[in-house]
């Protein structure tokens, strides 16, 4: 047993292992008043929920509170390790400043009231909006991070019982293209990969994907490999010096926005020296030929000349991605949030459809998630789509759900796609939707454009319901607030990234009157006597079982099928990867072996849509271009962002996340070790553009665009050239008292985002902006406040490492190679 101070050391000690073999078991622990000095009263089960890695933990409690965690050695994911998020995450849930009370705003100000007039406000409103302007009135934006239950039952709410269109997720600015590049080249969403593919792998891929601080647990199964025998090759695609660019045998570092044209220059090069398995791609594919043709037009010097990388390293990563036996990419939202964002992350589908690599042990595509539970968003269907992986566009899928629910399936809106939150923040701008509920989410901070933004959510004429766990700049703007239930006060399940689902149960009592989401939806939807078309009540279940009960009969024979899946089964050893029905009783590690796929015109859940407009294809259409269900193939052209840097904006602006905190930090700088790594907000500029602007470390520096400003220390890195970096944690809520950020000044990185997305997968864009900088002050002896563990760390000497001392070690168990065969 170790003891090690996991800010200074996130990803822990090395457990290397060799290709094909078992990942060892490392089990991590932290618990707050000392290791095994006090002994916790139980243990509760769940999983981690500050990012989408799913890692099993146990939670310690004693006294009726939390007091540490650990991870659990059996589950499949992380074989017993945890990250800084899940080891010093959970203190947020006691901080003195949860919501406790709902709140309903009178006279211009936000007061506390009861549950009951709080419900009775919103559910008048409804009635009144309902009677005056039908359900187009009213939306919900959710998030990546209730549970299962609660997404289902909301969906069921506003599909089945409001008929609204208006449900998305803010998995729209994160899983978004996830979902629309699974849906594009296998007409249904869907990990095809399995975490288990990094045991296997000859090389790994990650392409806009810095795992060592959006999944770190996974990140250290891939140090564990490199550190073993037979290490695998690492590609790395990203304009920052990340840890995963640093151990990779090739970085490529394109200008942002460009990464189509990589891709191209990568599949002319593949495809161009033979590269491929003619035989899957004739068996299990449509569309290769316009793929050949569209490829040809990107020689590597052409690419190269787009993406400002050199040609022979084009040349030598595709000969690594080309010429492997086994090969998993991962893709995450350097592809994703750009506006080619579908027709990028398609390109590395097709990149493993064209060399036949998925289904098998080390192939494996991981079309990445941001947060914990974000596919359970998508599965549920409250991103819009419905429930299931029903396809909105093929009447007999809408029958169906309208059996399941036991209601007319002409209630259930199916007009058009689904509005995407882009468009319905729009619909609240230009007046049509009147009431907007938001659950545990912050889009004050997170959306693009933070001006527009705020001038939306305070509207007189929106009616705005904020559910969450604390005060944040959204609940500020609301009418009414209601305090919700976190993580470990609820019980239910959810689903990572490589769909393995695990089971959360309630540790301990919420604070104050707070109540779990799932709750408060029931009861709205029990005030609103929402009913079937038998006149029974539309939801049919009380509580977070009877949820999961119902959810899997509404799965059933999809291919999110959770019909094999209990509670029970669920409290077992391990998480358990969907589809898991009688076929598959023990769930399924990877999709597509044998190249079958989901995608009969009469099963799929999409048709796809046009890359370049976002126009979904016709039924006719599709039946036509793959009559037989096989993959689709489908290439895209080069087109440059909208926005471009000039003379007046020189560099290009991207965002994105720091290994310590998670969104807009109302959990993660409660958390005090993860606060003290990461206290305020940076600005990472390239050493040439420093040097050329005379910008030192720590400089006070504005960052401009044509939408705002910030102000931050700049932080001098690894960064490309041309490339300022911000992260887009840091709102308004715990600004310093004499900080040079404030409203005036700003210090949200969204202030300076555009109003613009993906075409296809409406994600919108965070990674193109044009920006200038400018030298507001010199250093005051301090640096920049920005981690220097990660892809944050400086390039000069001189700059104290980050650590969390004393108040950070956590214990760390290893244990070796896990000791039974099967799913691990
Ligand atoms: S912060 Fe990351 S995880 Fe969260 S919504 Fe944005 S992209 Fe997704």
């Amino acid at each position: 047993m170790g003891r090690l101070d996991r800010i200074a050391e996130p990803w822990g000690t090395r457990t290397p292992y060799a290709r094909g073999e078992k990942w060892p078991v490392r089990v991590d622990t932290f618990l707050a008043d000392g290791n095994g000095a006090e002994h916790p009263d139980r243990w509760v089960r769940s999983a981690s929920v500050l990012h989408s890695n799913g890692d099993a933990l146990d939670i310690a409690v004693k006294d009726g509170r939390i007091v540490g965690v650990r991870g659990r050695a059996e589950d499949r994911v992380n074989h017993g390790r945890l990250d800084p998020k899940d080891l010093y995450g959970w203190q947020a849930g006691a901080s003195p400043d949860r919501l406790t009370r709902p709140l309903v705003r009178r006279g211009g100000r936000l007061v506390e009231t009861d549950w009951d007039t709080a419900m009775d406000h919103i559910v008048a409103r409804t009635k009144e909006l309902l009677r005056d302007q039908g359900p187009s009135a009213i939306g919900f934006y959710t998030t990546g991070q209730l549970f299962l239950e609660e997404y289902y039952t909301l969906s069921l709410i506003a599909h089945g019982g409001l008929g609204t269109n208006h449900l998305d997720g803010n998995t729209r600015l994160c899983t978004a293209t996830a979902a629309e590049a699974l849906k594009q080249s296998f007409a249904c969403d869907g990990q095809p990969g399995s975490y288990t593919d990094i045991d296997h792998a000859d090389v790994i891929a990650l392409f806009g994907h810095n795992v060592a601080e959006t999944q770190p647990v996974l990140w250290m199964r891939i140090l564990d490999r490199l550190a073993g025998p037979e290490p695998p090759a690492l590609i790395c695609v990203d304009p920052r010096l990340t840890p995963v660019a640093r151990a990779a045998a090739v970085h490529l570092a394109p200008r942002p926005g460009t990464n189509v044209a990589l891709m191209n220059g990568l599949l002319h090069e593949i495809i161009g020296n033979g590269w491929t398995d003619a035989e899957y791609i004739t068996r299990h594919t449509v569309g290769f030929d316009e793929l050949e043709r569209r490829v040809k037009e990107y020689p590597p010097e052409r690419a190269a000349e787009i993406c400002d990388v050199p040609a022979e390293e084009i040349r030598r990563a595709a000969r690594a991605l080309g010429t492997c036996e086994r090969l998993v990419s991962t893709v995450l939202q350097g592809f994703y949030q750009s506006h080619q964002a579908t027709a990028a992350a398609v390109q590395v589908n097709n990149l493993h459809l064209v060399r036949g690599m998925l289904g098998r042990p080390g192939c494996g595509v991981l079309q990445m998630n941001g947060q914990p539970t974000a596919q359970n968003t998508r599965e549920c269907g409250a991103d819009g789509d419905l429930p299931g992986f029903r396809n909105w566009a093929d009447d007999a899928q809408v029958a169906d759900l309208g059996r399941v629910w036991n209601v007319d399936p002409s209630r259930i809106p199916h007009y058009g796609p689904p509005t995407h939150a882009m468009k319905m923040f729009r619909y609240a701008e230009q007046g049509s939707l009147r009431m907007l509920w938001v659950t545990g989410t912050n889009p004050a901070v997170s959306l693009p454009e933070l001006s527009r933004i705020r001038s939306v959510l305070s509207q007189e004429r929106l009616f705005l319901i904020v559910q969450d766990l604390f005060p944040t700049e959204t609940t500020e703007l609301a009418d009414v607030v209601l305090p919700a239930a976190g993580w470990a006060e609820k019980t239910g399940t959810f689903t990572n990234a490589d769909r393995t689902v695990h089971l959360s149960e309630k540790a301990v009592d919420p604070p104050g009157r707070a109540r779990p989401d799932l709750d408060i939806f029931l009861d709205y939807a029990r005030r609103m006597d929402l009913r079937d078309k038998d006149g029974g009540p539309l939801v049919k279940w009380h509580d977070p079982e009877s949820a999961f009960e119902a959810w899997k009969e509404c799965s059933r024979g999809r291919p999110c099928d959770y019909t094999g899946l209990s509670y029970d089964r669920l409290r077992g050893g391990s998480g358990i990867q969907w589809p898991c029905d009688a076929e598959h009783p023990d769930g399924t590690e990877r999709l597509y072996t044998g190249g079958a796929f989901w995608s009969d015109p009469d099963y799929c859940e999409s048709y796809g849509r046009d890359l370049v407009t976002g126009a979904p294809v016709e039924p006719t259409e599709y039946r036509a271009m793959n009559p037989y269900g096989k993959a689709v193939i489908k290439s895209a052209g080069y087109l440059p962002p909208h926005e471009q840097p000039d003379g007046d904006h020189p560099f290009l602006l991207t965002t994105g996340r720091t290994l310590y905190h998670f969104h807009t930090r109302t959990k993660t700088a409660r958390a005090p070790q993860l606060q003290a790594a990461a206290p305020e907000m940076w600005v990472e500029i390239s050493t040439g553009d420093a040097s050329e602007l005379g910008v030192m470390e720590g400089d006070l520096v504005e960052v401009s665009t044509p939408r705002g400003s910030v102000r931050a220390k700049a932080r001098v890195s690894g960064i490309r050239d041309g490339v300022l970096f911000l992260p887009f944690h840091y709102g308004y809520w715990d600004i310093d008292e004499g900080s040079e950020a404030d409203e005036a000044h700003g210090r949200a990185a969204n202030e300076l985002t555009l109003t613009d997305w993906d075409a296809a997968s409406k994600q919108p864009l965070y990674k193109t902006a044009a920006a200038r900088l400018r030298r507001i002050r010199a250093q005051d002896g301090s640096p920049a406040p920005a981690p220097t563990t990660a892809a944050s760390a400086p390039l000069g000497a001189g700059v104290p490492e980050t650590r969390g001392g004393p108040a950070a070690e956590s214990d760390e168990d290893v244990r070796g190679t896990p000791p039974t065969e099967g799913d691990t």
